[in-house]
Order: C-alpha cells, then structure tokens, then sequence
C-alpha cells in the first residue's frame, strides 16, 4: 500500500525533441501567463501529501485528499471554502476522501480522469488530457500521465505541477497499469514540455529511499549526493521534502535520465539485457530494479 510509486521519466534530452516546450506550460492560449497560487501541503495518513490551492477570495479545491478529518480541519484552520476535489487517479489513499467530502459540502465538484471515471468516488467532471478547468478565479489544465494507472492525470496551475504517484521527488510510482513506453510518454513527452522551473508537489514522501536507489544505480551523479545529503536532514527534522522542480528531478531522478549514459548502464550491468538505446526500455529495467530494492 505504501509503495505504490509511479514511474515518469523527463529529462532534457525530451525537451529537445521537437515538442515545443512551454506549449503548454501555464501560459496558455493567449491569456498571458496562469498565476501560480499558493500551495498548502496536507500530510496524510503514513506518507501521503494532499494539497489545497485556493484563490484570493478563499475559494479553494483539495488534491488528492485521503482523509476527510484531516481535510476539514485544514479547511476551517484556514478559513477557506471548498468549492472541488481533484483526484490525480482513482486509489483509495489519493481519492478515500471524496464521498465524505462530496455529502459535507453540497455541490462540491469533484474532477478526474475520464478514463477512470467510474473508480474515482464522487465525479462530478470527467476530464480529458489538455482539458483545462477553473476553480474560482484559479485556471488550470491536465496532462496525461498515465502508467502507475491508465487514467492517471497530472495538473497544473501557473508554476505548479501535481504529480500524484506519476512522479515522486527522485523516483515514480509503480507502473502497475503501463509499460516502459508509457513511462517514457508519461514522463519525457508529457512533462518534457514543461520548464525546469516547475514546482513539483507529489503523492508521497518516499524522497529519501528513491534518492539511495538514485545513488545505487548512477553514483557518479553529484546531484543525487547533493540532494541526499539535503533530504537527510530534512527527514531527520520531520520536515516534508515537496516541493522539487523539476529542473531538480532532471538532474537526480534516474526515471528523468534514462536517456543518460550512465544510469542506462547502472541498470544494464544488474539487467543484461536492457536495450541501452531506449529509453522505454531503461525505465522499465529501472522500475524492475526499484520495485526490488
Ligand atoms: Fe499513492
Ligand atoms: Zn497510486
């Protein structure tokens, strides 16, 4: 339950690829740059995150809530009004609040994927990759991330990227529902259009273990020591390491590199076979590796 990771894998290499980065990467058709709100992160259950962006007149939706108790108290605590839930996919521990939520506050909208329109508790607004949204005078849009699940979503708002189990600070969830070539879609495709100055908040608080994994498989990468020598002390501090960017996560997360050189070979000397070529192929041997270590 608790290591329901996701893979995604972004990295320069993507970006280069002819798909127009920042296409889609909050300014939008022509209506001047989406702001970037606040975000407030709400730890839940073991290590989940769940997030609330709200705008200037305290109208405000909940990403990815899990426990309805925990929601309501951030919400009176901040004086805010609940207007939608978004569930980045259809798991319990991303999506267990929706009915309590959905009864407590009538008319509350509840926006997820179409594809798992039927799992997701609540749905109200079933939404399709590149549908974009507005929650009071916030405007945001959805990306296609799917993998850790086929309908799994990623949003946006100005600056901030919501993950859920697609993408973790140096690592991604499982691929329980895709293969390397999704992982390659979801992660180089979908997020490669999106610029290194993204603030990436992510479904759990998995950033230490997914960084030794990081180090195991590319060693010679002062990024991932770097960045472990930081999470280390935030961890000891009980201090949650969301937000990254990932312009971060493009220089230590392996699933982001695997188009490099040196993590294409960290995981063909533990998998022999891994076609080094390809990068769909490397994240698959890397999610292979991850789901043992
Ligand atoms: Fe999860
Ligand atoms: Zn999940």
């Amino acid at each position: 339950m608790s290591d329901d990771e996701d893979k995604r894998a972004d990295d320069s290499a993507a970006k280069g690829a002819g798909k127009g980065a920042g296409e889609r990467a909050g300014e939008g058709a022509g209506q001047g740059e989406a702001i970037t709100p606040d975000v407030i992160v709400v730890p839940m259950r073991r290590d989940n995150y769940a997030y609330v962006v709200a705008d200037e007149s305290g109208r405000a939706c909940f990403i990815d809530p899990c426990e309805a108790d925990v929601a309501e108290r951030v919400l009176v605590e901040r004086g805010l009004t609940l207007v939608a839930v978004l569930s980045t996919h259809y798991h319990s521990d991303h999506t267990g609040a929706n009915l309590a939520l959905a009864s407590a506050h009538s008319g509350l909208r509840v926006l997820g994927s179409a594809v798992d329109a039927d799992r997701i508790p609540a749905l109200t607004e079933a939404l399709r990759p590149g549908d974009s949204f507005s929650i009071g005078s916030l405007s945001g849009y959805v990306l296609d991330v799917s993998c850790h699940t086929r309908g799994h979503i990623a949003f946006v708002f100005g600056r901030a990227l919501f993950t859920g189990d697609a993408l973790f600070a140096g690592g991604c969830g499982r691929f329980f529902e895709g293969t390397g070539e999704d992982a390659y879609r979801a992660l180089y495709q979908s997020l490669g259009r999106l610029p290194d100055d993204m603030l990436v908040y992510f479904g759990h608080e998995y950033t230490l273990r997914n960084l030794e994994f990081a180090a195991a498989i590319d060693p010679s990468n002062a990024a991932v020591h770097a960045k472990l020598r930081v999470v280390r002390s935030l961890v000891e501090e009980r201090r949650p390491t969301v937000p990254t960017t990932l312009g971060e996560e493009r220089a230590y997360n392996p699933f982001l590199r695997a188009h490099v050189e040196t993590v294409a070979r960290g995981v063909r000397a533990r998998i022999p076979a891994t076609d080094l070529h390809s990068p769909a192929s490397v994240l698959a041997g890397l999610r292979r590796l991850k789901d043992s270590f």
